[in-house]
This record gives structure tokens, sequence and C-alpha cells, in this order.
């Protein structure tokens, strides 16, 4: 069997599982009227929840894998959260019914490895695109397996993306990516929907990017000024989450640029490195904006690399020599 097949096939149904709790979770708080409160707790109960499945599972395939993944239990077992912990734990036993409070607690906890240069060891963002989730917009399930500091597997489940993008209405994929052999797009019930591919765009005429909503997160403006500088004429597409990867990946924009909105800030791997290697299997390339790869090897952040740019391939150098002229304070 292949190497990394008991891995891809653990890494895709706990993706699956944790989508369905995310999506149900997601439904509720439609229906509930929360979001015009503004309340977060619909998006917290999913990002722990979401946690807990994923952990588990991962810890029954692959008991000695570490894991570095977004939350801990500290904030759940604070006396004041103790109706949001109720209603994770209530959520969590409701697709795995013989976990207690405390197993569910410490599962969660599993995810706290620094990761690393050497072995192996998986990263998960349990709900990447946490503005999107609550905006009833784009957010994804991202797990990645890494190896000696590199992504092997990439796994992102996707609710609310298309499969198709001719049918926007059909919402619910997953992708793919395992080192050396290809992406692939699924739907969200694991039908496999076939080898995914960049674009071979490099006219910048017909030329799409694709950068966050968020200007928080990715500035804006500074975007702007590459698109001109390349001769880019249609507006960006402002997705959340690592969907944006996919969306290149699958060959529905060219270039995705997260430039950096101030000095310092420190890239999280669980927030890159499933869309990193579902672009390069897709024939695409992903750097920094400073053009170096990314490197997956110091810890739980991307310390030594500065926001990220991932493209079809095919005009890489260009778009870092524009982010280069474009850059102001
Ligand atoms: P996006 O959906 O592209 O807006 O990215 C969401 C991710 O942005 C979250 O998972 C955060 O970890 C990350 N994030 C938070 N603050 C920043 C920041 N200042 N710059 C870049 N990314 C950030
Ligand atoms: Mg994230």
């Amino acid at each position: 069997m292949n190497k990394f097949e008991q891995a891809r096939k653990t890494a895709i149904s706990t993706v699956r599982e944790a989508a369905i709790l995310c999506s149900r979770i997601r439904s509720e708080l439609a229906s509930g009227g929360a979001m015009t409160k503004q309340d977060k707790s619909p998006v917290t109960i999913a990002d722990f929840g979401a946690q807990a499945l994923v952990l588990h599972h991962l810890r029954q395939a692959f008991p000695d894998d570490p894991i570095v993944a977004e939350e801990d239990s500290a904030e759940l077992k604070d006396a004041a959260n103790q109706g949001l912990k109720e209603r994770v734990i209530s959520e969590v036993q409701h697709q795995l019914p013989a976990l207690s409070e405390s197993d569910i607690l410490a599962t969660i906890d599993r995810g706290n490895h620094t990761g690393g240069a050497s072995g192996r060891f998986w990263t998960l963002d349990p709900i990447d695109g946490t503005k999107g989730f609550l905006r009833n917009d784009q957010y994804a399930i991202a797990l990645a397996l890494i190896e000696d500091g590199e992504p092997v597997l990439g796994v992102l489940g996707c609710p609310q993306f298309p499969l198709n993008p001719a049918q926007p209405d059909a919402v619910g994929s997953l992708f793919v990516a395992v080192k050396g052999q290809g992406a692939r797009a699924y739907s969200l019930d694991g039908q496999d929907a076939g080898a995914i591919r960049v674009t071979g765009t490099t006219d910048p005429a017909s030329a799409c990017f694709c950068e966050s909503v968020e200007s928080g997160h990715s500035r804006h403006d500074w975007a702007e000024g590459v698109a001109q500088t390349l001769g880019i004429t249609k507006p960006s597409v402002r997705m959340d989450s690592q969907c944006k990867y996919a969306a290149i990946a699958r060959g529905e924009a060219d270039i995705y640029l997260r430039l950096p909105t101030r000095p310092g800030y420190q890239e999280k791997i669980w927030d890159h490195a499933a869309g990193c290697i579902i672009v390069q299997e897709a024939g695409g390339c992903v750097t920094d904006i400073d053009g170096k790869p990314l490197d997956f090897s110091l810890g739980r952040t991307l310390r030594s690399n500065r926001g990220v740019v991932a493209t079809n391939g095919k005009w890489h150098q260009a778009v870092i020599e524009a982010i280069k002229q474009t850059e102001t304070a």
C-alpha cells in the first residue's frame, strides 16, 4: 500500500465528520438569529467541537503522531464559560456518544505540539475563516501531515464552496493532495470529482487574483498596486479561508496574494500547510512575498516568511517583482 494511504483515508473521513459538525452548528446559527447579535459563541463551539472530533480520530488511527492545532481547552475550563463548554460537549457527543467530558477536553489539548524540523506531525485549523463562517460565507476545515518540515498530505473540507464553479448553489467540496500524487476534488459526501489543475494563464487581461475579505489579514491597497503593475484589470475576488488555495488549485483564479498588514506578524502553519500542498500538487507555486519557500520546520508559525503568494506557476517571479516594486511602508 502507498505510504500515505492510511493517513489520506483517515484525514478525509475525519475532515468530513468535522464538516458535518460545523454545518450543523452553522445552520442552527442561521435559524436562531444569533448572527444579528454578533454572537461569537457558535463559531467557538464549532472550533472546539471540530478540533475534538479530528484529534480523536487521529489518535485512534495514529496514537504516536503529535498534533499542532489552533485551539486548547483553557478557555472552556474557565467557570465563566460553563455554558459554552456544555454546548461543545453535547455537539461532540452527538457524533461520538462514548466520549466523556474529560475525554473531550483532554482530546482538544492533544493539539499542543510545538512542531519542528524532524519527524512527522499533523497540523489542524478546525475552522479556518472564522469570519466567513459567521457571515455564512466561505470557511474550511484544514488538516495537513508534515514530515521533516514539509507538508506531504493536505485536506481542505469546504462546506460552503461549490464543487463545480458553474453550479454555485451546489455547495460542499473537499480537496486532497498527497506529495508526488497530484491533487483531487471530492464532493463533501465523498464522491471523487477528479484531478484538479491550475490554469495556464499568463495573459493579464484574462487573469484573476484573490485575496482575504479582511483587510486586516492582507493589504488590499497594495494588492491593487500589484495588479496594476501586472496589467490585471479584473477586480479581485475576495474570499475567506484556505478556499483561496482551492480556487487556485482548480483553476478558478490565477494568483492568491496575502500581503502583510504589519511587520512582525507570523503566519500560522495550520493556515497554510494544507492549501500549500494542494496548490503545489495541482501544478502551482507557493512562496512568501520575497519568493522564499514557506518554511514549515520552525515551530507553530512561519516565522522566517513574510506573507504568502500562490500562483499557477507560470508568472510567479513576475508577481514577486511587482510586489517588490509596489511595497510601501
Ligand atoms: P483569511 O480567511 O484569509 O482572512 O485568513 C484567516 C486567518 O488569518 C485566520 O485563521 C488567522 O489565523 C489569520 N490572521 C489573523 N490575523 C492576521 C494578520 N494580521 N495577518 C494575516 N493573517 C492573520
Ligand atoms: Mg485559520
